[in-house]
C-alpha cells in the first residue's frame, strides 16, 4: 500500500509502497479516505530538534484521518466492515491511576498515532478498538478528517463556564480559528482573536471572531470601546506556542480569569508571575482531548449547527503531498486535506 513515511534522519518525507497492516486482537482496520495535517507532522517533515528527540524511524506519519472499517481482529465487537470512523490519535495504557479513574487524557503512558507508532497517512491503518470513533451520519468526510484538532479546539473552550464571558483567544491556526467558532456556538460574549498573519487573522473572521487583531500593527486595548469590554477578558484560550502571546494574554486577563494553555510554549518562557499571583489568575494544561466526552461533544456540536467548514482552505491528493506541505509551511492556510 501506498503511505507516507519518514525513513531518513533528514528534511523531508517520502511517498513508499509497504506492506499492509493486518489487524491484531481488539483493532480495527481502516481504509483511509482523508487526512489532515497538523502542524506536528511539519514538524516531522522539517527534522527539527524535536522530531529528532522523539521519532524513531522508519514510521508512516499523520493523526487526522476519517476512513471506512475495513476488517476486524479477534475479540472487536462494536464495528462493521464499511463503518465510517475517525479515531483518537492518543492510545493511552488502560491501567494506570488515571486511565482506572476514566482520565485516559492524563495516562502517562500514551502512545501517539504518527509519532510512536505507524500513522493515518498510508491507504491502511490499524488502531485498537477502543480509539475508534463511529462518524454519525450526519456529519461529513471532510469535518471528521480534522475531529483531532477540533476535538483540542472544543476541549480548551469546555474547560470554563463561558456563558457571557469575554475570550481572548491567541493565534489564529486552525485551532484557534476552530475555537473561535466554538466559543461563539457555546455562548461566549465577544470572542477576539490574536495573530500575525493576515490571512490568518480573515479566516478567524470568517470563523465567527467578533474582532481579529494583528498585534503587530494594532493594540488589544484599542478594541476594548468597541467590544464594550470593562476591565479585562474573562478567559484566555492561549494557541499560538509564543511567549510574547502569553505575556499579553495575562496582562489583558481580568482578576480571576481563567487560561488554558494548549499553544507549546519553549521552555525558557517567562512569564509575570506577579500578575498571575495578585490577578489570581487560574492556569491549565491542555493535552488532546477528554476520552471520550470531547468527542461526544464535539460530533453534537457538529450535528446541532456548530460550521467549521470554513476552515477547510486546501485540497490535495496524497500523491501531491509536497504540496500539501508547501501550503501548510507557508502559513497562509487554514486546515489542509489530502485525499487517499
Ligand atoms: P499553528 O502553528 O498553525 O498556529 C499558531 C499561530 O500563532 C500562527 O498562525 C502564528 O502566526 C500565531 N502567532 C505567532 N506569534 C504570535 C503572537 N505573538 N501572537 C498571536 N499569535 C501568534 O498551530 P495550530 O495547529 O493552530 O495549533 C496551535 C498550537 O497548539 C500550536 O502551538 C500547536 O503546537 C499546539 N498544539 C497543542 C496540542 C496539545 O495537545 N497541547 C495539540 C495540537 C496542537
Ligand atoms: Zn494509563
Amino acid at each position: 500500500m501506498k503511505a507516507i513515511c519518514k525513513t531518513h534522519p533528514q528534511a523531508g518525507l517520502s511517498l513508499e509502497n509497504i506492506n499492509q497492516p493486518e489487524p491484531s486482537t481488539n483493532e480495527v482496520l481502516i481504509k483511509i479516505l482523508k487526512t489532515a495535517i497538523c502542524g506536528t507532522d511539519l514538524h516531522i517533515y522539517k527534522w527539527d530538534e524535536w522530531a529528532q528527540n522523539n521519532i524513531k524511524l522508519p514510521i508512516t506519519i499523520g493523526h487526522e484521518f476519517v476512513g471506512e472499517v475495513a476488517g476486524v481482529g479477534n475479540g472487536v465487537t462494536h464495528y462493521q466492515i464499511g463503518d465510517i470512523v475517525s479515531g483518537e490519535g492518543h492510545i493511552t495504557c488502560g491501567y494506570c491511576r488515571n486511565c482506572r479513574a476514566g482520565q485516559k487524557h492524563l495516562c502517562h503512558k500514551t502512545v501517539g498515532i504518527g509519532i510512536h507508532r505507524d500513522g493515518a497517512f498510508a491507504e491502511y491503518m490499524t488502531i485498537p478498538e477502543g480509539n475508534v470513533w463511529p462518524v454519525h451520519k450526519d456529519i461529513e468526510t471532510d469535518i471528521a478528517s480534522f475531529f483531532d484538532p477540533l476535538g483540542n479546539a472544543v476541549h480548551c473552550a469546555l474547560s470554563f463556564e463561558m456563558v457571557a464571558e469575554d475570550v481572548l483567544i491567541t493565534g489564529a491556526g486552525p485551532i484557534g480559528c476552530i475555537a473561535a467558532a466554538v466559543c461563539k456556538k457555546i455562548g461566549a460574549r465577544n470572542v477576539v482573536v490574536t495573530d500575525i498573519n493576515d490571512f490568518r487573522l480573515k479566516l478567524a473572521k470568517t470563523m465567527g471572531a467578533d474582532a481579529a487583531i494583528n498585534i503587530q500593527t494594532e493594540k488589544i486595548i484599542d478594541y476594548y470601546q468597541d467590544l464594550r469590554i470593562d476591565s479585562g477578558f474573562d478567559i484566555g484560550l492561549e494557541m499560538s506556542g509564543n511567549p510574547e502571546a502569553l505575556n499579553e494574554m495575562v496582562h489583558h486577563l481580568y482578576h480571576g480569569g481563567k487560561i488554558a494553555l494548549l499553544g507549546i510554549l519553549p521552555n525558557d518562557t517567562t512569564i509575570a508571575w506577579d500578575k498571575i499571583i495578585f490577578k489570581g489568575l487560574h492556569l491549565k494544561g491542555i493535552y488532546g482531548r477528554e476520552m471520550y466526552e470531547t468527542w461526544y461533544k464535539m460530533t453534537q456540536l457538529i450535528r446541532g449547527g456548530l460550521n467549521v467548514s470554513p476552515i477547510i482552505t486546501h485540497r490535495f491528493s496524497a500523491d501531491k503531498f509536497e504540496n500539501a506541505f508547501e501550503a501548510i509551511e507557508s502559513g497562509n492556510c487554514g486546515k489542509v486535506i489530502m485525499e487517499w
